[in-house]
């Protein structure tokens, strides 16, 4: 909490006054239970970076980190892009610091790393949240792999918990398999829609609907607002069709307004019925746990990729296995056996 009366100015010129110090494992997550937002900013900084010994450091912080007990809930939002999602978190977050709440925001963008910078969290896009001290915002990882980007959001929210966030948002444009990604590491799901003149369901993503906790028709607002309730009817039907969630819950259909602030502080009651509504019957624990496990088999999977593509042995083989499938001197299955045989000997 340290932090807390602070401008965000201070923030700023702290977090960079921080870059340039290298600080203990001890300093740091002493600096995150202590609510430090630069402390956090900096152990973020250090798992997102590709030096061994700065994922080490991160690597300790975290393991140090986990042994704080958090309640948090973490709500996966996503949406085509000028759907009003920074809107909606801005939004929500305000009325959520309102009562008492730290908000952190993250976003797994794959396509970060292309465009130069994310378009998804980005501080510009949230200006009363990013000024609020009890929110934190981290723009995406960039990364060559969801599956990297993946990875480094789950660590930062657990950086977040320990530092108190009890609120975590990620926010996710839709690209590729990234709804896919959030969705597994968040308790809540929440699609955010537009209504249209008519075939709403028209153009939704595969998949989506059977992964969303609740749809939220956004700009539910002025000459909008008679669209959106149709839109609302549509998508309750179409729900309707999928089969029941394992959890038992119901998946809503819901409307609101980012802008006038209508239906927000609804879809926030929601998510609270839902977290009570799994708690008691033990699926958000469950859940956790579940999400836990995958997160590390699909660690286990990218460290064994990793160990082997590294290894110059492989790089070459595979660059001759490579050409002989081209001249069809060889099947595909073949040459993958006789470059793991050929690895795994040296080992
Ligand atoms: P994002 O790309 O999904 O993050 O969308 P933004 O939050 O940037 O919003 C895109 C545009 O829609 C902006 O011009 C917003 O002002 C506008 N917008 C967002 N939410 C609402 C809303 O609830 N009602 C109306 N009328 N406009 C909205």
């Amino acid at each position: 909490m340290a932090d807390d009366n602070k401008t965000p100015l201070d923030t700023i010129s702290k977090i960079k006054a921080l870059r340039k110090k290298e600080l203990s494992t001890d300093a740091l997550v002493q600096g995150i239970f202590d609510g430090n937002k630069a402390m956090l900013a900096k152990a973020i900084t250090l798992l997102e970076s590709k030096r061994v010994d700065h994922s080490e450091k991160a690597n300790a912080v975290i393991e140090k980190c986990l042994s704080r007990p958090t309640n948090s809930i973490r709500l996966g939002i996503t949406g085509v892009p000028g759907v009003g999602k920074s809107s909606f978190i801005e939004t929500l977050g305000k009325t959520l610091t309102d009562k008492g709440n730290k908000v952190a925001v993250l976003a797994v963008d794959p396509t970060s790393s292309l465009s130069k910078g994310s378009i998804l969290g980005d501080k510009t896009r949230m200006e009363t949240l990013a000024k609020d001290p009890n929110a934190f915002i981290r723009p995406s990882p960039s990364g060559t792999s969801l599956g990297g980007v993946a990875q480094k959001t789950r660590e930062s929210i657990m950086l977040c918990e320990a530092a108190g966030y009890n609120v975590i948002l990620v926010e996710t444009v839709g690209v590729g398999q990234s709804e896919i990604a959030v969705h597994s590491m968040v308790d809540f799901f929440l699609l955010l829609k537009l209504s249209g003149a008519g075939d709403e369901l028209q153009g939704i993503k595969r998949g989506i609907m059977e992964m969303a906790d609740a749809i939220a028709i956004n700009k539910a607002d002025g000459s909008n607002l008679e669209h959106a309730e149709l839109a609302m009817t549509e998508f309750s039907r179409a729900l309707h069709l999928y089969p029941p969630k394992v959890n038992g819950w119901t998946p809503k259909v819901m409307k609101c307004s980012a802008v006038e602030n209508t239906g927000i502080k609804d879809i926030w009651d929601m998510v609270q019925d839902f977290v009570e509504h799994n708690k008691e019957n033990g699926f958000f624990e469950k859940n956790r746990q579940q999400q836990n496990k995958n997160w590390f088999l699909q660690t286990v999977d990218e460290c064994i990729r990793q160990f082997f593509h590294q290894k110059e042995t492989f790089k070459t083989e595979q660059a001759k296995l490579l050409a002989e499938i081209e001249e069809h001197k060889i099947s595909p299955f073949y040459a993958a056996k006789l470059l793991l045989d050929k690895i795994t000997k040296e080992l």
